[in-house]
This record gives C-alpha cells, sequence and structure tokens, in this order.
C-alpha cells in the first residue's frame, strides 16, 4: 500500500515510512492512496470471531506484506489486550466501551498498536527516535504509558497544565526513564502549533523527530477495528446498515469509521459529536471552513480542539484539499460527506443534563465524552426519524472515574475507579523540568537534551 501526502508536495511512501515519519514531510498527513476493501460475507463472519481475529484480517489488509503474518499477530496481542465490551442501552441503542485500556480512554487503542510497529520496525531500522505529543488531556497519558520502556524511543509531551485534570496529568508526570511530561500555560492549540514547529523544524532534523497525535497514521489505523467489532456484535443479517455515534475532537476517531466504511462496513450514518468547538457542524451546514481560535473550553476536555488535525484526511477522503493552516484549497464533495457524516455540536449545559438523564433512565454512568456521543444521537433520532428501524452504536471513550468532580456534582456517586487508575494516584510525580513559553524555548530544550 502507498501513501501521500494531503498536501501532495511530496514523495509517496510506504506504510514503515508512514509511521516512523507521522508527517509528511510538506507538513501533510500521510493517507491510503487506496482503500482495500472487504466483501460482505467476509464482514459478516466476524460475528463469530474474537476482536484480536478481527484485527488480524483488517490490518493485514491495509499492511499487506510489510509485516510478515507471526509478527503482525504478536504486535496485535501485545497491543490489544483488553476487551471493548458492548452494552444495550435501549431496544435499538448500545454503547461500545473503549475504556478498558491501561489509561482507560480508547487512545490507549491506537496508541498501543502504534508503539508496538514502531518498535518493530526501528528494530529493523536499527534506529532510534523522539516522539514529540501534543495532548488536550488524554493523548498524554496514554502515549507515555504505551511508550514507556520501549527501547529506541523517548517521548516529550506538551500540556496545557490549566485545562487537564489531575488524574491525566499523573498518568504522564509519574513515569520518568523514557518520558519527560512539560506543562505549559497555554492552550491545547499552542502545544499542538510548537509541537508541528518542530518536526517543521531543519535545525532539528538530526532527532528523527515523530509523532504519535493522531496524525500519525499507525494510530488512526486500529481505529478501524473497534468499528467491524462492534458493528459484528450487535447485527442479526448481513450488510446491516447501523449509526454510529463519535465523539470527536481531532477526528481520529471518526476518520476510523469513515475508513472502515470505505473498506466495505455498511455504515448508514456517521455523527461527528462534537462540544462547543462547532467548527465542523458549521463547515456542513455552510462548506466555509472557519477554525475556532482559541478553542473553547469544555467539560469533554480531550474533545478541546478548534481545528481538528485529521480534518486534512476527512477532506481528502471526499476529493478536497486542505493545507495544515486548515485553509480549502479544493472543495470536497459536500453533498457526499453529508450523506455521510452529520454532525451535531453539544453544550456543556446539555452534557450535564445528558449524564444525569442517562443516569436517572438507565442507572448507568456516562462520562462527558461519552456524554456527548450520547446526547448528539438523541438530536439525531429526533431528526431523522425515518431512520428509527437501524441500530445504534455510542463510543464511550474514557471511563467516569476520570472525572470524578464533574460525576459527583452531578449525580452525587462517587464512581469506582479502575484498578489502573488507583495505582497512579498514589505515585510521587515528577516536577515540571523546564518552563516553556514560546517555540524558541522549546526547540532550545530539545536541542540541550538530546
Ligand atoms: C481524544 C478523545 C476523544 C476524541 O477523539 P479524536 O480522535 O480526537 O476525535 C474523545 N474522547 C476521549 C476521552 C478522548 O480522549
Amino acid at each position: 500500500m502507498l501513501f501521500h501526502s494531503t498536501n501532495y508536495k511530496t514523495k509517496e511512501v510506504g506504510f514503515k515510512t508512514a509511521i516512523l515519519r507521522g508527517q509528511a514531510l510538506d507538513k501533510g498527513l500521510y493517507m491510503l492512496n487506496q482503500i482495500p476493501k472487504l466483501n460482505k460475507n467476509q464482514i459478516y463472519s466476524f460475528k463469530n470471531l474474537e476482536f484480536q481475529e478481527i484485527a488480524f484480517i483488517v490490518l493485514s489488509k491495509i499492511i499487506g506484506d510489510e509485516i510478515p503474518s507471526d509478527d503482525l499477530k504478536t504486535i496485535i496481542n501485545r497491543a490489544l489486550n483488553f476487551p471493548a465490551p458492548i452494552e444495550k442501552i435501549t431496544k435499538k441503542d448500545y454503547i461500545c466501551y473503549l475504556d478498558r485500556g491501561p489509561t482507560c480512554s480508547f487512545k490507549d487503542i491506537g496508541m498501543r498498536t502504534l508503539a508496538n510497529l514502531m518498535e518493530y520496525f526501528l528494530k529493523q531500522e536499527n534506529m532510534n527516535i523522539i516522539i514529540l505529543v501534543a495532548t488536550s488531556g488524554d493523548t498524554g497519558g496514554a502515549a507515555c504509558n504505551a511508550f514507556y520502556e520501549i527501547n529506541g524511543i523517548k517521548v516529550v509531551v506538551l500540556y496545557p497544565k490549566n485545562e487537564i485534570s489531575e488524574l491525566q496529568r499523573k498518568q504522564m508526570t509519574t513515569l520518568g526513564k523514557n518520558i519527560i511530561s512539560i506543562g505549559i500555560e497555554e492552550k491545547f492549540d499552542d502545544c499542538q502549533k510548537m509541537v508541528k514547529t518542530a518536526f517543521a523544524d531543519e535545525d532539528l532534523s538530526h532527532l528523527n523527530l515523530s509523532s504519535a497525535n493522531s496524525i500519525n497514521f499507525g494510530r488512526l489505523l486500529p481505529q478501524t477495528l473497534y468499528y467491524f467489532w462492534s458493528y459484528a456484535q450487535i447485527i442479526e443479517k448481513k450488510d446491516e446498515k447501523i449509526i454510529f455515534s463519535a465523539p470527536s475532537g481531532n477526528f481520529g476517531n471518526l476518520m476510523g469509521g469513515l475508513i472502515a466504511y470505505r473498506m466495505g462496513l455498511p455504515g448508514g450514518k456517521f455523527i461527528a459529536a462534537v462540544n462547543e468547538n462547532n467548527e465542523f457542524p458549521q463547515f456542513l451546514k455552510t462548506g466555509v471552513y472557519q477554525k475556532i481560535e482559541p478553542s473553547i473550553n469544555c467539560i469533554s476536555n480531550a474533545m478541546n480542539v478548534g481545528h481538528p488535525s485529521n480534518l486534512a484526511r476527512l477532506i481528502d477522503l471526499y476529493g478536497g484539499q486542505m493545507n495544515e493552516k486548515g485553509n480549502l484549497l479544493k472543495k470536497p464533495n459536500m453533498d457526499k460527506i453529508r450523506q455521510d457524516i452529520v454532525s451535531y455540536s453539544i453544550s456543556d449545559e446539555l452534557t450535564k443534563k445528558t449524564i444525569e438523564r442517562f443516569y436517572k433512565n438507565f442507572n448507568k454512568i456516562i462520562e462527558p465524552h461519552g456524554a456527548v456521543g450520547w446526547a448528539a444521537l438523541q438530536k439525531y433520532r429526533r431528526d431523522y426519524p425515518r431512520d428509527f428501524k437501524l441500530k445504534s452504536i455510542t463510543l464511550e471513550t474514557a471511563d467516569p472515574a476520570k472525572f470524578p468532580d464533574e460525576i459527583i456534582n452531578l449525580i452525587n456517586i462517587t464512581p469506582e475507579m479502575p484498578i489502573s487508575l488507583k495505582k497512579i494516584e498514589k505515585k510521587k510525580e515528577i516536577p515540571n523540568p523546564v518552563k516553556i513559553e514560546t517555540y524558541q524555548d522549546f526547540k532550545a530544550f530539545l536541542k540541550e537534551n538530546f
């Protein structure tokens, strides 16, 4: 399989290069030239398979012969070693829990797969790399955990000090060894900008910088899997269409679904559920794209993104072109996008109401990100009554225990803490290693330390 850059100003590369580089040299994102298809019978047969077995079939279809079967199986079994259970909430509506990994975020799925892929390719190439991560909350924790003690890789994480929870911070600051976490006063978008600038900075090219943000295709790829998996768990007949609701920030979650759809997954509709950062639903409505700067702080803090980095890939998938600044150079097929995707912006007020109602109606706790997904599904159900027969899956992307204050305030219940989080709570934090305010500070830090 070959990958092009969404900016089209650099050479096409194979899977290995796309993974090790993260971002293309022209600041675009790597995207598959062609999306391979699975046939209907094969997808229906997923009903009888385990998650890892489905993972092997789907991933080998894309990775092809760049990784031998046995090695790919080992990578999958190491990375995807936790369940993704599905629960029936109403007659037609299901939730798939993607929060059962070590950092209790759906990001574990992409990150652990990426870490294992990278380790495999780096060993082959006899290479060392430094991974730069910008995080709005959950990516950092998942990256630190996935890459901890992996040979040949050092991780530097930038996070917005004032926008993340204590637990999210502790997931990044209690590890040490090959992990360095730096808190800054600015916002997530500023972290992301610094990281992107560093990638494009020729003075730093000797450091072999790479990315674990969802701009890396290796993270996106495994995010196709839970769509196939959850679909297979709930369908009754072949080619049954269903609705997916994906809580969305940088749109890696949603892109996983859209790629699965192009691979043959019978999607009825994909709901891009966003918080008050409503640049995407506005774009669908008007055809004009305008980022939100600065991004708006909402309680679903891992989705506080005013310009989704994967949007360039989405636009590319629909025949358009968007550069790294968010300028639309070529309009995509808007009709087709609107056919496949519906997007709703959910206010914090409605997110909170949804958490309360969900508990009252179903006696279960949903956390802010999942609540945005669930609330968007309710809007879809109201707006598209003709789809009432279709089943739906909402992706729950984090464990409620990561947002205890919000949950206690709303429903007066302390969410039970999973063991992996309990352990982190007690660990000692490593103090912030350096004060970073500008890109020059960041660059100087990298030059001095590596
Ligand atoms: C990152 C994240 C999301 C959004 O995923 P994107 O791929 O950025 O759209 C949703 N929920 C949680 C808990 C997350 O950490």
